[in-house]
Parts: structure tokens; C-alpha cells; sequence
């Protein structure tokens, strides 16, 4: 080697080894480069015809014409990946045939690659992968078979609706209020969070979702890297007391509701040790398994030096089964399954579980080979499945949004912190400290409309989508959350996008007096009220 290039070469490492003070690697390249790309129809200037178009949707942001979004469309992170050249081709190969077709097997092999020789199916009588056209088709699947298996004639019929006496007053109130909303409701299924679609399925089989985040995310810590965790001592003092109600226990990897936040190894660890002491079976909601296992590796001491693959299959030997849609980690716009470890303490408690899940997806999504997907999809997600665990995609991926959150703190603009590994919330309430923000006004809505004409679309998770309206009187969400969160698709925005986001928020909060309250045309007291009402901008 030429005395130069032995001299650069550490320069050059230098370069990309160098540490950012806030984010890691803020230097790189992207570890992808486009191979196609998408012109917008509507150039970012358009802002009177957006603005026509925003009061013609009645201020409803999904009723929003996708291609008018002429900037950074955040509505969320699911579904919205863009695909590798590796997926496209795999769906050209795909197989269509209507039993057991290709990418089945091919998909069977790479879940168990993915999650560990525990998820391997053995046989197709007694199959343990469903696999779902999204994940909250297999959540209702799931919960209505497990609800199935509770109402069994010999299941335990103990309806004694009174808690233990020596369970921790607060969380006993807590519980007996989500009982109460519920009628004749016994089991609980405790998690750190459910997500809405998780916590819907749950309520409809008459089952009570109950969230129990640890300390540090209810108070708020900043530079705690995971806020997502489940809280061990609730859970253990709830196991101890009240198992019988407890068919099972639920970890959201990362905790979306939560702020897209991740929960650590040593919580799941710990989860588990308590489950197994009182025989309860422990699953994850695995949406954004990659994006928490790189958290992991990042800032658990045991775990830097050790590959993404690898940590995935040691988390997922903690649990008994996962629901999962695909279209997050999956890295594909349509998909979702429900996994079941081999050794489940599951099905030794519900032998039949299998037989009636078999029947399920038969009759609502599709035969077991394909459920509710085409043979080139199931080929494209065992691909993504394989990309979503490289390092250098993760590094990116998640060091992305996290470089979008910093940027928000350099401009003071409130966001929950630390960022997640999906989206930023940006915090409503302290957004509009300063100004009269009076709830009924739902300053978030009008913030976000007025984004909208700027060219980017974000949505609301606050005070609308997750308040009651009931006779008359408006209810916000309890514990109180009002957000509007950035989700950020995979694959799909370059970190310039991304900024000229926050430039616009930037002058919305500079103006934030200017903003007005919006009045509600259209559907204040209907269920999923977020997705169908409509809006004025107050004058
Ligand atoms: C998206 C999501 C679901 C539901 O999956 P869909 O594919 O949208 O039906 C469940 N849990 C979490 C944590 C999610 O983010």
C-alpha cells in the first residue's frame, strides 16, 4: 500500500467512526441508493389549491388525496415501506397456486431463521404460523379463540368479580373502572401497551386490556432509552393476586402508543421469569421487533457486540407466540401473522386452540397456505424479513428519526423524548403553552391542517382521536395524551425531506397565537370518531 493511502485510509475511518454528540453515524451515506422514483403531480407551491382541497375534506386528513401531498406524507409507517429491487424481483417469481404454493415454504423457512428453531413448523396438521392479510385480522383471530377457549364449559367458571384485597390500591381503582366499562368482564390481559386495533379486539371478546407502562414512561423520563418497558412490580403483584383472570400477558415491541419506544432485554427477561413462575403464557405484539432489538443492542451493556440476528432469536425465546403485521418490520405493504412457539405453554393450556384457529382463518381470511395474501406477497415478506435485520439498514433507519428528533430540540419545539424508533410525537399541549388552548377548541387538528396546506401530512393521536364524546359532555383520554405524530415510512424519505417538515412546524410554532380552533361539523360523538369526522377552521 502507497504510503498516501495508508496515511487517508484512517482519515477516512475517522470520518464515519466519528460520533455525533446527539446521533451516531450522522455522516454516513445511506446504506440504499434509488433504483426508481416518484414525481409528485402537485408541485410544494400549490398551497391555495391544498388549502381548497383541505376545507373540501372537511379538515379530515385520510380523506386527503395521497398525491397532493407534495412534501413528506407521515401519516404513518405502515404499509408505506418502499420495496429492494430483491422483493420486486421475488414477486415476479411469485407462485399462485391455491394450496401450499412456494412462497409458503419459503416464508415458513425464513420465519424460523428470523425468530429461532421454536417457530419451526412441523406439521401442517398442527400448524403454529397463521398467517393474516394485516395484524389486526390476526389479533381478532386470536382473541376470539382464545375468548372461545375461556368460555369452555370446564374452563374455570369462577365470576367472583372482586379483586384481592392486597392488591396496590391505585392499580385495583384502575382496574376496576376498565371492568365497569365492560359488562360481565373477567379476564384481563395486561400489557405495556395496547395498541388500538390490539386493545379493540380484546374489548370485542369481552376481555379487558389493561396497560401497565413502567414508571419511567409515566413520569416522563427523558433520557431513559426504554420508556417502552412493562412495569414488573404491577405485573407481578398482579399475577400473584389475580392469575386466574389472567389468560395472558402482552409486550408491544416497540410500544407505538408509547411513542414508538422500546422495551429492554432485561424487561422482557424479567417479564418472562414471572410468567413462567405462574404458568402464564408471555406474547409479543412484534410489529417493530427490528427497530426495538437495534435500541438493544445500541444501549444494553450485554448486547453491543452482538448481531441484530442474533438478538432477535434470543428475545423471541422468551415468549409463547407473537401477533405481528407486517407491513412495519415486515418491510411490505400488506401482511400479518400470528405465531406460535412450538413449546407455548399456550397450547398445553388450550389444546385445541390450533384446531380452532385453523378454522377461523378458513373461514374469515383464507386456506392455512396463504391467508388472506397472494404467493408473490409471501415471497416478497420472507425477503423483507430478510433485509430488515441488517445493521446497516437499522443504523440508518433508526438513527434517522431519532436525528429528526434532535433537530426539533435545536428549534424548541416539544416532542416526546427520546424519540422512538418509528415517528416523533410532537407534544400538543406544550406546543401552545402560551396561548389559550382551552380543549374544546382542538388547536392539534388545526395545526395539522394548516401542515397540510404547507404540504406535509402528519396525524393526531390526542384529545380527539382518543377522547369520548358522551351526552354532551367531551372526555379527554386518561391518562391524558395529546400528540401528533410524524410516522415516518421505511425506505422512503431522505433526511432533507424530513427536515423541511420541521421548518414548517417551525413557523406554525413561531405563530403558534395565530392558530385557530376548529369547529366540528360532522361526527363528535361517533366510535373511531378520528377516521370520520369533519372539521372548520374557527375564524
Ligand atoms: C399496526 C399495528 C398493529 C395492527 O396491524 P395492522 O396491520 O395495521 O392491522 C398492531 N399493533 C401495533 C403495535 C401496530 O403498530
Amino acid at each position: 500500500m502507497s504510503k498516501a493511502v495508508k496515511f487517508f485510509i484512517p482519515k477516512f475511518r475517522d470520518l464515519i467512526n466519528r460520533e455525533d454528540s446527539k446521533c451516531q453515524t450522522y455522516y454516513h451515506p445511506r446504506p440504499y441508493r434509488n433504483t426508481s422514483v416518484r414525481f409528485r403531480p402537485s408541485p410544494i407551491s400549490n398551497f391555495e389549491e391544498r388549502a381548497k382541497i383541505v376545507e373540501k375534506c372537511g379538515l379530515n386528513v385520510f380523506a386527503f388525496p395521497a398525491d397532493q401531498v407534495s412534501g413528506c406524507d407521515l401519516l404513518s409507517d405502515s404499509g408505506s415501506t418502499c420495496m429492494t429491487m430483491e422483493q420486486w424481483s421475488k414477486l415476479l417469481l411469485g407462485d399462485e397456486s391455491y394450496g401450499s404454493n412456494e412462497g409458503y415454504f419459503e416464508l415458513l423457512d425464513q420465519i424460523s431463521d428470523t425468530f429461532g428453531d421454536s417457530f419451526k413448523q412441523k406439521d401442517f396438521r398442527n400448524p403454529n404460523i397463521f398467517i393474516f392479510h394485516q395484524g389486526r385480522a390476526a389479533e381478532n383471530a386470536f382473541f376470539t379463540c382464545i375468548k372461545q377457549e375461556l368460555l369452555e364449559p370446564e374452563g374455570k367458571q369462577k365470576r367472583d368479580n372482586l379483586f384481592s384485597k392486597d392488591l396496590n390500591p391505585v392499580l385495583k381503582s384502575r382496574i376496576e373502572y376498565l371492568c365497569s366499562q365492560q359488562k360481565n368482564a373477567f379476564f384481563i390481559i395486561p400489557s405495556n401497551g395496547h395498541f388500538d386495533t390490539t386493545e379493540a379486539n380484546i374489548i370485542y371478546n369481552n376481555i379487558v386490556p389493561l396497560n401497565i407502562p413502567c414508571k419511567e414512561h409515566i413520569n416522563k423520563i427523558e433520557n431513559y432509552p426504554f420508556r417502552g418497558n412493562i412495569n414488573i412490580e404491577e405485573l407481578e403483584s398482579l399475577l400473584l393476586l389475580e392469575r386466574e383472570r389472567i389468560p395472558l400477558v402482552y409486550i408491544t415491541i416497540t410500544n407505538n402508543i408509547g411513542g414508538g419506544q422500546p422495551a429492554s432485554f432485561d424487561n422482557i427477561k424479567k417479564a418472562r421469569e414471572i410468567t413462567m413462575k405462574y404458568n402464564i403464557p408471555l406474547f409479543f405484539d412484534a410489529c417493530r421487533f427490528a427497530e426495538n432489538v437495534w435500541f438493544i443492542q445500541k444501549f444494553e451493556n450485554n448486547f453491543k457486540n452482538k448481531d441484530i440476528p442474533k438478538i432477535v432469536k434470543e428475545i423471541f425465546k422468551s415468549v409463547d407466540g407473537f401477533t405481528v403485521s407486517f407491513k412495519k418490520d415486515g418491510l411490505v405493504n400488506m401482511g400479518g401473522g400470528l405465531i406460535l412457539n412450538n413449546n407455548s405453554i399456550l397450547l398445553k393450556k388450550y389444546p385445541k386452540l390450533q384446531e380452532r384457529l385453523i378454522n377461523y382463518q378458513i373461514q374469515t381470511e383464507g386456506h392455512t397456505t396463504y391467508g388472506g395474501l397472494a404467493g408473490r406477497d409471501l415471497k416478497g415478506l420472507a425477503e423483507g424479513l430478510r433485509t430488515v435485520v441488517r445493521q446497516d439498514y437499522l443504523d440508518h433507519r433508526v438513527n434517522q428519526v431519532r436525528r429528526l428528533g434532535e433537530k426539533f430540540i435545536e428549534y424548541g419545539i416539544p416532542i416526546i423524548k427520546p424519540a422512538g424508533g418509528h415517528a416523533i410525537y410532537l407534544e400538543v399541549d406544550r406546543f401552545f403553552e402560551g396561548v389559550d388552548n382551552p380543549d374544546e377548541e382542538f388547536r392539534g387538528i388545526a395545526l395539522l391542517n394548516l401542515l397540510l396546506i404547507a404540504g406535509h401530512r402528519v396525524s393526531e393521536l390526542g384529545i380527539y382521536a382518543f377522547g369520548k364524546h358522551v351526552n354532551g359532555i367531551e372526555f379527554p383520554p386518561n391518562p391524558r395524551a395529546n400528540s401528533l405524530r410524524l410516522a415516518i415510512p421505511r425506505l422512503v424519505y431522505e433526511d432533507q425531506d424530513l427536515l423541511s417538515v420541521v421548518e414548517a412546524i417551525k413557523i406554525l410554532h413561531e405563530y403558534k397565537d395565530k392558530i385557530p380552533g376548529v369547529e366540528i361539523t360532522y361526527g363528535r360523538e361517533l366510535p373511531l370518531r378520528l377516521f370520520k369526522s369533519t372539521f372548520k377552521f374557527k375564524d
